[in-house]
């Protein structure tokens, strides 16, 4: 059997929505195939401990290790996962899966290990991993930015996620809006009024209910309104993307006010460090699609000097969300410099 020969990384990445476990096979530098699960989060857990939700996604994570896997020899483990990491590993924090319940500070490197305790096991933000894939096609400065159930940033340069002696950069998404939005819009992390609350995948769904429940006779009369009564009675992602994607003018105001704030943040980030390159991915971002990479990049140009940059050029969006960090995570394992057992390393 094919898979029984050469060598393989198993990888994951862990989102707040999904879990998505991958076999990168080292010689032909590509991902052999990929499995996709739900996260067990405290949306899904509502009475669970931080504690018991990271020991449920641990027995997850074997369990579709041993599903993908089978008898195929590993050459080493990499878990990309929704955390800002600290250089020992430490995670700072992780709210897109343990919500408000977070009180940071998790080690999950042994637990890890003991899980694969013949092969060296890597950890990396999710992020991270999802920029790596962008320097496996040659990618050197630029900003990756993923829109999911979270909102994540990492910038590269030379090649390197660039996240400060402590690993806390690149978390936009708990940066404070401070401009007033109806209702409450609480972020996952507890915080109030922050990006990810208003512009991630759940962020937008917040939004669309507050706009929805302030002018219900705008909404009513929308192809959203339609969508939800045809499919679960009730606003979902699915709905919302669906109407955003076919022009629905209310889908595309709610759109536009919860973009605006990441394009104002991206903006920010151009005129700081001067990227020509700041790609987006996730799950939520890859479902809009063309569209919403073209609002970004619209709405980015009005916050920013202009100086001549091309924001159609500078925004680029990412098609393939399922497999992005996984295809990235591979790429670090077989490209970092040669690790004994146990040995680890973060990035
Ligand atoms: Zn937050």
């Amino acid at each position: 059997m094919l898979m029984r020969h050469g060598k393989f990384y198993l990888v994951f990445d862990i989102g707040g929505t999904s879990i998505r476990t991958g076999l990168y096979n080292e010689e032909h530098r590509r991902l052999e195939r990929f499995r996709k699960t739900c996260t067990p989060n405290f949306l899904s857990q509502e009475t669970a401990s931080a504690d018991a939700i990271v020991e449920h996604m641990l027995e997850v994570l074997k369990e579709e290790a041993d599903a993908l896997c089978g008898e195929c020899q590993l050459a080493g483990v990499c878990a990309a996962l929704p955390s800002p990491m600290a250089p020992d590993g430490t995670l700072w924090r992780m709210p897109t899966v343990l919500g408000p319940r977070d009180k940071g500070g998790f080690r999950l490197q042994d637990k890890l290990q003991a899980l694969w305790p013949e092969v060296p096991v890597a950890m990396l933000n999710d992020v991270s991993a999802a920029g790596y894939y962008r320097v496996a096609q040659g990618g050197r400065d630029f900003a990756i930015v993923t829109i999911g159930s979270g909102i994540g940033l990492k910038v590269f340069l030379d090649g390197k996620p660039r996240t400060g002696p402590n690993g806390r950069g690149g978390e936009i998404g708990h940066f404070s809006i401070e401009e007033p939005i109806a209702g409450d819009l609480a972020c996952d992390c507890g915080g109030s009024l922050h990006l990810g609350a208003v512009a991630s995948g759940r962020g937008t769904l917040r939004v669309a209910r507050q706009m929805a429940a302030a002018d219900p006779a705008a909404y009513g009369n929308s192809l959203a309104a339609r969508l939800a009564r045809d499919t679960c009675g009730c606003l979902s992602n699915d709905v919302l993307v669906a109407a955003f994607r076919d022009n629905d003018p209310w889908a595309r105001q709610v759109m536009t006010v919860s973009a605006s704030h990441l394009a104002r943040a991206l903006a920010f980030l151009h005129l700081s460090l001067g990227l020509e390159e700041i790609v987006l991915v996730g799950g939520f971002a890859g479902a809009c699609g063309e569209q919403y990479r073209e609002l970004i990049a619209n709405l980015a140009g009005r916050y920013a000097w202009d100086t001549g940059q091309d924001w159609n050029a500078i925004i680029r969006i990412e098609s393939q969300p399922d497999t992005v960090a996984l295809e990235g995570a591979g790429h670090f394992m077989a490209t970092r410099p040669v690790q004994r057992r146990r040995e680890v390393q973060h990035a």
